[in-house]
């Protein structure tokens, strides 16, 4: 693959991958991925469950729900968002069941390794001003390990422009955003609005969330709840910086 091919010549190279099949990995092949119309937002998840992989359509299901609940406190109903958004994840195929039965099966280190070129390609083509992390595979991409999502989630990256590459997560290059105020380290906290010099010079947002799948219970507790909305609040304000 090359960098400069286009979306259409992406997703046709992309629809045909079976690398992990290739690699004795089982997977329900046929990529999932979407490409709304709109230019800047992007929305890396997981891997798609069983319904996405037949209707081919991230986010269909009960994982959506509650995804585009969380999401339409930031301003977005789904059809609009859907329509504006490139989404996709971190492996495409469905991975299958868990061995112990309770929820998907993690796809592999290696198997994220290999479908890692795809999302390079889809990263570079769509260059998001607003980049939004679902999960911890996707969370993963930016943050270290060690840190806990009490501790991510309800705060952006952001990417000046001199940094603000599409491939770089260099968490050490970015500002720590939380909503209503810039928390950079030595600096003064200053408010986010669209007027701010940091929001005009056209750098780049990550914002990690949680899996909304049911099978994890952080999203449920009432302290990680607020930390949730307090993410909503940071995406809304971005939303207005960027329009
Ligand atoms: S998960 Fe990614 S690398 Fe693996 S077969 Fe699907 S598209 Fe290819």
């Amino acid at each position: 693959m090359t960098p400069a091919i286009g979306f259409d010549e992406l997703h046709d190279e992309l629809r045909g991958c079976r690398r992990c099949l290739e690699e004795g990995y089982w997977i329900a092949p046929g990529p999932v991925f979407s490409r709304g119309a709109g230019a800047g937002l992007m929305l890396i998840g997981q891997a798609p469950g069983p319904t996405e992989a037949i209707v081919k359509r991230p986010f269909n299901a009960g994982s959506g729900k509650r995804l585009f609940k969380w999401l339409a406190e930031a301003g977005w109903d789904e059809a609009e968002f859907r329509a504006t958004a490139y989404m996709t994840a971190i492996t495409k195929c469905y991975p299958g069941r868990s061995d112990s039965g309770k929820g998907d099966r993690v796809a592999t280190p290696f198997e994220q390794a290999l479908c890692r070129p795809w999302l390079e390609q889809e990263l570079r083509l769509v260059n998001p001003r607003l980049l939004i992390l679902v999960g911890g595979l996707a969370i993963k991409l930016l943050y270290p390990a060690t840190m806990r999502l009490d501790e991510i989630i309800g705060t952006a990256a952001y990417f000046p422009p001199e940094v603000a590459d599409p491939l770089n997560f260099d968490l050490s290059q970015a500002k720590i955003v939380a909503s209503g105020e810039w928390r950079v380290a030595g600096e003064e906290a200053k408010p986010v609005t669209r007027h701010s010099p940091l929001a005009t010079r056209h750098g780049r947002f990550v914002v990690p969330l949680p899996h909304p799948s049911g099978a994890s219970l952080w999203p449920n507790k009432p302290e990680n709840q607020v930390l949730i909305s307090r993410a909503m609040a940071l995406l809304r304000e971005i939303r207005e910086i960027e329009r």
